[in-house]
């Protein structure tokens, strides 16, 4: 899976962190090169082209620290984009199975993997989460299909609801139902018909048997080596029917990986099972990290990276407690801890974490504080002067006026940030003088 693309990538990024210093071209060609890499990986349009955007932005404004190069940088954040655009849901294996017996519904069209897809998530439900699962297949036009799901359900040791002619879908559906509830089943599991095509009967019949049993999930099973066309085939199965999730199949194949990254991009679905060959065992779980980890492969450069970005972290840290500790706390320092602040979820959360600290939060915020204008506050500090911001008490009227019209804002709002450096401040100093052992240091950790 994703063979293709991993390699143009890997072409991409070993020139990339071979280099020492980066231009800004040498990031632009390089993105240039990304995004052609994912267009001929069969990504969508607009999907590759706001992944480049994101990672272009993400990649000018970042300190770059010593220990890593500017190429690795890149390579982190476009790793990051890739996990962002395949995340869709924060637990995609489980599936919603609760009230037995909950029936699933499986659509697709035919030949995508649809009926495998229902033995191996059947066989997965049972080994795993010891589910007593009941399967029915609702293609009464092929009963060549409906034999297949009988001798599946014989492989793998999963009942399969006996066949009677002359019932359509629905009626299928409601004895499965009944079945499911008598038999002591957990779980049920609709294989509908496919088609070639979608059209108006296949759609027609899908809904009709969704509005008879209400399904917990209904998962569309989509052939991930038709790229583009299983994204647009998704977004007219959810249009039409309403699906929970996705299942890609064939991505044991040379697929080009495309539908798998535009998939939750385009159709807001997300992809919760990938199909990796013909055996029962052959599913997995949609784990953007390691789907990422696959196409990028330069796990050890990213966490290189992540290593660096801990440890610049925690020296940052180090060396503000020395210098609260020394009583010393500037327009800098303060600045840094407004960055801080935004990371770690604003004022409360920070103070949060902190014990003791919720007085003092309070008085912080009768000091005028308010999270949404942290924005603001840095843009005053970075409207001074390197000097100014080493010692504000250099602010006089003028230089107020100045800085305040820098910032685009009233000098008022600039008094209220200059007050709550002087409150926090007092607050550093206190603190610094407990000492190493104090409440800030442990705060930091
Ligand atoms: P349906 O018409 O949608 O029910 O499709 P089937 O379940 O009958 O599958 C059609 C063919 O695709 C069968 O030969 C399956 O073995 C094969 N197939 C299904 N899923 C996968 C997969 O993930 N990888 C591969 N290589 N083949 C698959």
């Amino acid at each position: 899976m994703f063979e293709n693309l991993s390699e143009r990538l890997s072409g991409v990024f070993d020139r990339l962190t071979k280099q020492g210093a980066l231009s800004e071209d040498d990031v632009k060609t390089a993105l240039r090169e990304v995004r052609v890499a994912l267009l001929e990986a069969d990504v969508s349009l607009p999907v590759a082209r706001d992944f480049v955007k994101a990672v272009q932005e993400k990649a000018t404004g970042q300190a770059v620290t010593k220990s890593i190069t500017p190429g690795q940088q890149v390579v982190k954040i476009v790793h990051d984009e890739l996990v962002h655009v395949l995340t869709g849901e924060d637990d995609p294996g489980k599936l919603k199975i609760d009230n037995a017996p909950a029936p699933i519904l499986m659509v697709g069209l035919q030949g995508s993997g649809k009926t495998t897809t229902t033995g191996k998530l059947a066989k997965r439900l049972k080994e795993r989460e010891g589910k007593r699962v009941l399967m029915a297949s609702l293609d009464v036009n092929r009963p060549a299909a409906m034999e297949q799901l009988a001798i599946l359900g014989t492989q793998i040791g999963v009942d399969t609801l006996p066949i009677v002619k002359g019932e359509d879908p629905v009626q299928i559906a409601k004895r499965a139902r009944t079945q499911a509830g008598l038999g002591g089943y957990d779980v049920y599991m609709l294989d509908t018909a496919g088609r070639l095509h979608i059209d108006a009967e296949l759609i027609a019949q899908a809904a009709a048997v969704r509005d008879a049993v209400n399904p917990r999930e209904t998962l569309l099973v989509v052939d991930g080596l038709t790229g583009q066309v299983a994204v647009e085939v998704a977004e007219e199965f959810d249009d039409k029917i309403g699906v929970t999730g996705v299942v890609l199949t064939r991505m044991d194949g040379d697929g080009r990986g495309g539908a798998a990254l535009s998939m939750r991009a385009v159709t807001g679905k997300p992809i919760r099972f990938v199909g990796l060959g013909e055996k029962m065992d052959a599913i997995e779980t949609f784990e953007p990290e390691r789907i990422a980890g696959r196409i990028l492969g330069m796990g050890d450069i990213v966490s290189l990276v992540e290593k660096a970005q801990e440890t610049i972290e925690a020296e940052q840290a180090e060396r503000m407690m020395r210098r609260f500790q020394k009583g010393q706390f500037n327009m800098n320092d303060l600045r840094m801890q407004l960055e801080q602040m935004q990371k770690m979820g604003g004022m409360e959360g920070m103070m949060g974490m902190m014990p003791g600290m919720g007085k003092m939060a309070k008085q912080v915020q009768e000091a005028g504080f308010d999270d949404r204008i942290i924005v603001q506050q840095i843009a005053l500090i970075q409207s001074m002067t390197k000097k100014e911001r080493a010692n504000p008490k250099l602010l006089q009227a003028s230089r107020k006026k100045r800085i305040a019209r820098g910032a685009g804002q009233e000098v008022s709002e600039l008094n209220k940030l200059l007050k709550m450096h002087r409150q926090m401040g007092d607050m550093m100093k206190k603190m610094g003088k407990m000492g190493k052992g104090g409440m800030l240091k442990q705060a930091m950790k």
